[in-house]
């Protein structure tokens, strides 16, 4: 789950990392009070959870709370990378002397989190990363010992900190980590951390993942999930409990099992087709769970064929059955379906299809080169 940036800032300052005053508005009125509140210089940053606000127009100082009240209209009626601008933060605009990357995330292969930093922070840190590596700092976190001190240092040093700044750069590397470690986040970022012309460290910009498999034990955040921004048919998966994930192909794939799901998907792609979602409908299905996958994968109109590969083990092929028959029986789909049943009741599964004029396959190769003509 990604957090917006006012989300992600509260919870760096929870953790002493210092973000500039301001609060969030849904109206260019409640920005203009706001940016009285705090004297009239400020920024307006729309948030949506894309990067790359800044360079699509949606980052804008006002000199006055008048002024911020203009570019809040204006910022609130943008489109952002598709995404509508529903609120805006308003921040007390600070100084710029020096803009620095700061972020920990996880690294996979080295099986650690890993923190990154760049002298050379801001709006062009990809541009960095590309074409002058050298420039970003990544130095690994022994989860078990956690941020040792020296290692905050070791960065500051790297990323040719002035020394007056080191202390409380340490104090802020010590945030993040603990705000990463106990949010059970995947990323938490400050882009950028500037040095301000008064000579102070602030969080400019904040962004924060959170891992969707902790959230059970984080309530708090998972209330900050913001629907409005998510894709309808995501969030009704979830709260079916499927892992559902829309791509841009014609192949609808309907499988149990996250590793099936992949498989279905390459061999989909291997007999030149491309697949319109992963879902994994999830061990022992019921027929409710697989009618409620069948409409999520139908309401997106790119869908030509539905491919059904389902692998019979906890998860009864019948259910399964009987779930594509409620499912086609509210819905009337106009499009080819081809199904492949193996495993526990897979020839009671069968007979319940016999006469919904499916398409069936023994293989999932067979299964697969199928969906694909019959999406032509
Ligand atoms: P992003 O483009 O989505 O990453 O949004 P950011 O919050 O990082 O803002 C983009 C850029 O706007 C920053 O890199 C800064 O250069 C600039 N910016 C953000 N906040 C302020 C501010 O308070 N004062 C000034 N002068 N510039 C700011
Ligand atoms: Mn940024």
């Amino acid at each position: 789950m990604k957090l917006h940036e006012y989300q992600s800032k509260t919870i760096f300052a929870k953790y002493g990392i210092p973000i500039p005053k301001g609060r969030v508005a849904a109206t260019a009125v409640e920005a203009k009070h706001i940016a009285e509140e705090l004297g009239g210089r400020v920024v307006i940053k729309s948030q949506v959870l894309v990067g790359g606000r800044g360079k699509a127009g949606g980052i804008k100082v006002a000199k006055s709370a008048a002024e911020a009240e203009g570019l809040a209209q204006q910022i609130l009626a943008m489109e952002i990378k598709g995404l509508p601008v529903r609120k805006v933060l308003v921040d007390e605009a600070a100084a710029i002397e020096h803009e620095i990357y700061f972020a920990i995330t996880n690294d996979r292969a080295a099986k650690k989190p890993v923190m990154i930093a760049s002298a050379e922070g801001g709006m062009d840190i990809e541009e960095v990363a590309a074409t002058k590596p050298e420039k970003i700092i990544k130095v690994h976190i022994d989860p078990l010992l956690g941020l040792r001190d020296y290692q905050a240092r070791d960065i500051a040093a790297s990323i040719d900190l002035p020394r007056d700044h080191w202390r409380e750069f340490s104090k802020i590397a010590a945030g993040l980590w603990q705000a990463y470690l106990e949010t059970d986040a995947t990323l938490a970022e400050i882009n950028p951390l500037v040095i301000t012309k008064d000579k102070r460290l602030a969080a400019l910009d904040g962004k924060m993942m959170i891992d969707d498999n902790a959230l059970f034990r984080h309530s708090d955040l998972n209330e900050m999930r913001d629907i409005d921004e998510e894709a309808p048919a995501e969030t009704e998966a979830r709260k079916f409990g499927l892992s559902y994930i829309k791509l841009d192909g014609n192949i609808g794939c309907m499988v149990n099992g996250a590793g099936l799901a992949m498989t279905s998907m390459d061999i989909v792609k291997l007999f030149g087709g491309e697949p319109a979602n992963f879902l994994d409908i999830g061990g022992g299905a019921g027929s409710d769970k697989v009618a409620a996958a069948m409409k999520i994968i139908l309401s997106d109109s790119n869908v030509k064929a539905v491919l059904f590969n389902i692998f019979g083990g906890i998860t009864r092929c019948d259910e399964v059955a009987r779930g594509i028959l409620v499912a086609m029986d509210e819905v009337k789909p106009k499009v080819p379906m081809v199904v492949r049943l193996v495993g526990t009741n897979a020839e009671e599964g069968r007979k319940l299809l016999e006469n919904a004029k499916m398409i069936t396959a023994e293989t999932l190769a067979d299964a697969a080169q199928k969906a694909v003509q019959a999406a032509k």
